[in-house]
């Protein structure tokens, strides 16, 4: 079985490596780079039990156990770790006299509470992880081809054969995936889809070694103009911290290449980045990143077949939990195409048919 799956993302390269423990043939096409945009940029940050109460708890509580069978099956190169999590608030330039309330943080955060244990809150580096689902699909013997995917291969029936790239080149399957994260809106000029929009989002990473351990905060921060930010900061294996703030509803261009910052948004960043640690501020910045997520309408995922196309399937709008929910959309796309049915996970609550489709004329010049 050939499985032909569009966008080199987490979702994508997972859908390809559960794909491809099953023996199937999976070929991912990545248009720019595989977890070049935001399954390589994101926090990576994981949680078992932070969607109880919404549809997505079962994909949750299911893709946190297969992070962990994931670190052990495939060697864990992703810097996979548990950690404990804290929620706090801080002002820019606070009181400075307070002690600190973990020994990496200035005095001007206070640490409200505890929101998660290493029993339930883990961490990935998400472009080693991403890469190394890549990697391990491949060595099962799935393919990965440069490419944009531009339009799809019909049957005379109508049902999906292949895609077709801007090459003029074609990618035969006997199922095509849509798994290009917020560049699933294009998709729509091609299948009866709903709107995947795409939400910016900026980070820092510093090598900060081992001044900060195993930790995760998630933090209310009042910028000095009284702007309210809610900066995350998660230390990773690899002796690197992760930080974000400022989101925006920039558009999101055509080509993923071209994503750019906004402007000052780095800037701002580092600011807080002084005002809160020590540790940050004197930690050398090694990367200033930019990119979007996935958002549909009701801030679910579509995951599912397209409705009345036979051979198009689609996995996408993932949201702020793409990173976390990829093992389990991977597993359950495998399932749902080799097999006809899901055993672990109900994609009840992800079809796409759940929400009106875009109108593809509005898309015409794009
Ligand atoms: C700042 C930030 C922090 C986040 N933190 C977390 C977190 O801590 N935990 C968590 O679980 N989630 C987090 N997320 C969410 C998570 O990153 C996303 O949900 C996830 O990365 C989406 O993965 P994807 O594979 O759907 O999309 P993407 O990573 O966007 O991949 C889509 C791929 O499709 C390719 N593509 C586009 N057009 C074409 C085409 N025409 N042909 C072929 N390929 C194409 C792109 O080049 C891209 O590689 C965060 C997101 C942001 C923005």
């Amino acid at each position: 079985m050939r499985v032909v799956i569009c966008g080199g993302g987490a979702i994508g390269t997972a859908i390809a490596y559960f794909h491809s423990r099953r023996g199937a043939r999976p070929i991912v096409v990545e248009r720019h780079e595989v977890a070049g945009s935001a399954s390589g940029k994101s926090g990576g940050f994981l949680a078992r039990d932070w969607c109880r109460g919404s549809e997505l708890d079962q994909l949750a509580r299911r893709s946190f156990d297969l992070h962990a069978e994931l670190a052990d099956e495939l060697d864990n190169p992703w810097g996979y770790r548990r950690l404990e999590t804290y929620a706090g608030h801080a002002v820019e330039n606070g009181a400075t006299r307070k002690a600190a309330s973990r020994s990496w943080l200035s005095g001007s955060v206070t640490v409200t509470g505890r929101l998660g244990s290493p029993q339930t809150t883990a961490l990935v580096e998400p472009r080693a992880f991403t890469t190394g689902l890549m990697r391990a699909a491949e060595a099962n013997g799935g393919e990965l081809r440069h490419g944009t995917v531009v339009g799809l291969e019909r049957r005379p029936s109508g049902a999906v054969s292949g895609v077709v790239l801007d090459s003029g080149e074609t990618v035969d399957g006997d199922a095509v995936v849509i798994a290009m994260g917020p560049w699933s809106i294009l998709a729509t000029r091609w299948l009866p889809l709903p709107a995947v929009f795409g939400y910016k989002g900026h980070s820092l990473v510093l090598r900060t070694g081992g001044s900060i351990g195993a930790e995760a905060l998630f933090l209310e921060y009042q910028e000095e103009n009284g702007e309210l930010l809610t900066p995350e900061v998660f230390a990773r294996a690899d002796g690197t911290t992760w930080v974000c703030a400022i989101s925006s509803t920039g558009p999101l261009p055509i080509d993923p290449a071209q994503v750019a910052a906004d402007k000052n948004a780095h800037a701002r960043l580092e600011t807080m980045c002084r005002n809160i640690s020590p540790a940050l501020a004197s930690a050398p910045i090694v990367a200033r990143q930019t990119c979007f997520r996935p958002v549909t309408e009701d801030s679910l995922p579509l995951i599912g077949q397209v409705a009345g196309v036979d051979g198009a399937y689609v996995a996408s709008g993932h949201n702020v939990w793409g990173m976390l929910n990829a093992p389990a959309t991977g597993e359950a796309m495998a399932e749902l195409i080799l097999d006809s049915t899901t055993s672990h996970v109900d994609l009840g609550p992800f079809a796409p048919e759940r929400l009106k489709t875009l109108d593809p004329v509005r898309l015409r010049g794009v």
